[in-house]
This record gives structure tokens, sequence and C-alpha cells, in this order.
């Protein structure tokens, strides 16, 4: 099977770990993949007049390597000098930081939105100042928000993220505009066109979940001919970092690498998946996936290092190369 074409839907941290090593091991074969990014853009906000755009953000950053891989967000280098100013005015959220070499980005993608572009185009502008080496394209150009309803009523997936640290309790997700929502330019033909989709080992629910809502990306991974294979973002019954869990806890979903494929569902029985890989630990998980439909296989799944990274994106191709035979 040809892996020329290859989709990965993702979110911002965990999906930037899995395309820097799918990059990596595309760039050691002689003709490379070409990459489509589709990122989850139910993140978004507008804060201090300003559209911000965590997860497109956290991919350009980690692919561009200007990322700060100590704190896991945002520019490397970066210094406070107007986020200070906006809180002095009383602008912003002031538990949410934008630094100045961000919100250079930030005002750059705003200025072009103020013009007319949509943001599939922004994101072109915005990544053509850096090789990044994948194709990276906003999942819809339309503004899609995530929200938590919560007993006292919903907040922003963000308010709710950083400055509650999902403390609150979520009752449910919304997806605003979701329903309505198109995809971007170019999103679903590259899922059509692909010899293989990936899911990134992201968050099911507020960053997979979101792109999957979009009507026209749920029918194309549908339709295509491609197989659909998924990289587990739970390893021994725990998220690895962050607070992941709570939002699988909010839906329901189990926080195992096993409930999180069978949440995703198997592509035969009206589901997304394919394939999908488990860490070794999940092992046990194998067989009973397998016999719903969705062919596993346990590899080791820690991102420790863009290399650890590309091995485990080479045991999701070879998966999808199995399930196409
Ligand atoms: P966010 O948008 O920045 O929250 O990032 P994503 O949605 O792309 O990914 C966050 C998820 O990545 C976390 O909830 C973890 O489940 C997963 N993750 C982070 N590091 C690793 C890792 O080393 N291995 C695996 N398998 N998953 C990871
Ligand atoms: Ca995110």
């Amino acid at each position: 099977m040809a892996t020329d074409r290859i989709v990965v839907l993702a979110g911002g941290v965990g999906g930037a770990k899995f395309v820097r090593g799918l990059r990596t091991l595309a760039r050691r074969t002689s003709s490379p993949a070409a990459i489509t990014v589709v990122a989850n853009t139910g993140d978004d906000l507008w804060l201090a007049g300003l559209r911000v755009t965590p997860d497109l953000d956290s991919l350009m950053y980690a692919l561009a390597g200007v990322n700060d891989d100590e704190r896991g967000w945002g520019r490397a280098g970066e210094s406070l000098r107007v986020s200070a100013e906006l809180t002095a005015y009383g602008v912003g959220w002031p538990w949410f930081t934008l630094g100045d070499l961000d919100l250079g980005t930030h005002i750059a993608r705003s200025a072009l939105l103020k013009e007319g572009l949509p943001l599939s185009a922004v994101v072109e502008r915005l990544t053509a100042r850096w090789p990044l080496g994948v194709r990276l394209l906003p999942a819809t150009d339309q503004e899609v928000e995530t929200h938590v309803v919560t007993a006292e009523g919903e907040l922003h997936f963000e308010e709710w993220w950083v400055r509650t640290r999902a403390a609150v309790p979520a009752l449910g997700f919304v997806q605003h505009g979701v329903e309505t929502a198109t995809a971007a330019p170019g999103v679903r033909e590259a899922i059509m066109e692909a010899d293989v989709v990936l899911v990134a080992p992201s968050n099911p629910v507020v960053s997979i979940g979101t792109i999957l809502g979009i009507p026209g990306i749920r029918a194309a991974l549908r339709e295509t001919s491609a197989p659909v294979v998924g990289v587990s973002p739970v390893i021994g019954g725990s998220v690895v970092r962050g607070m992941g869990d709570v939002c699988l806890t909010a839906i329901g979903v189990a926080t195992d690498a096993g409930a999180v494929a069978l949440h995703y569902g198997a592509r035969p029985a009206a589901g997304l998946l394919d394939g999908w890989l488990v860490d070794d630990v999940d092992a046990a998980t194998v067989d009973p996936l397998t016999a719903a439909g969705i062919a596993a296989r346990a590899v080791p799944l820690w991102m420790t290092d863009d290399e650890t990274t590309a091995r485990m994106a080479a045991a999701a191709l070879s998966l999808a190369r199995s399930v196409r035979e």
C-alpha cells in the first residue's frame, strides 16, 4: 500500500508531538509522504480584541521548532511585557498568559481576518514564514467554540481548563456552531484522496471530538477508501499528561485505551476506526478490540522524543497497511 498521502487529525500539544515524529519518519524515505494536518479549532476564542487559536499555534510553533518545550505551550524565549499592560488595564484574562511573541501571532492573524481572509488562508499566510514540512489546515473556517456546561452555566473551554484547572465539575460539552460548520477548503479533498488517515493521541472529547463533529468531515471519513488508524492518548488508565481524563469522565467514557477506541467506534459499524494502537501495558485490550472490528496492536506509546514518536508513527502506518490487506 502506498502511504504517500497521510492525513492526521490533531489537537494541540499531543497532536504536535505526534506530527513531529511522523515528519521525522517521512523525511527518512527517499520520496517523503505529503502530510496534511487537520487541526481542532474548537478551543479558539476572541480575547482582548484578538483571535487566539491555541491548537493551530501549538502545531505551528512545534513544527517550526520555536515552541517552549519545557513549559509545553507557547513560544520559546517569551517575555510578558504586553500581558502586564493588559492586566493593568483590566483587559483580557490575567490567568490566560499571552506572551509578547505569541501576541505578535495573534495580532497578525486578527489583522488578516479583519481584512476578510478566511482562517485557512490566514494559516497559510502565517505558516509560510516557516518551512513546517506539513500542510496545516484548520478543521473549519467558521467559528466553532467548545463550551463546558457546569452547574453555574457555560464556560468557554479555555476558561474552564486554564482558570479553574478543570476543577468545576463538567456536566457536558457543547460545540457551538459545529453542526452548521463546513470543512475548511482542502480538508475533505485531503481525506478523500489520502492513502491513510491517522488520529493523533489527542484529547478524544474536545480536540478530536470537535473535528469529528463537523458533518462534512465525519462524512468524508466514512467515505474515504483510506484506512483510519488511531493512536491511544490513554496509557495504563491515565492520560499521560494534563487533565484530559476529566473530559472523558464527563461524557461517560472510562479513561482506558480500549474504552476510547470503542467510543470512536469500529468503521464497519458506522464508527471511525479501522485500527488502533495501544501501549504495551494495555496489550490485554488487543483481542477484545479486534473482535469488536477494530484491528488493534500494542507498541510503546510514550512520545518522549521525535525518534521514539517516529517509531510509533511507523507502527501506525504498518497497522494501516495490514488493515488494508
Ligand atoms: P491539547 O489540545 O494541547 O490539549 O493537546 P491534544 O488534544 O493534542 O493532546 C492532549 C492529549 O495528548 C493528552 O490528554 C494525552 O492523553 C495525550 N498525550 C500527551 N502525551 C502523550 C504521550 O506521550 N503518549 C500518548 N500516547 N499520549 C499522550
Ligand atoms: Ca486544545
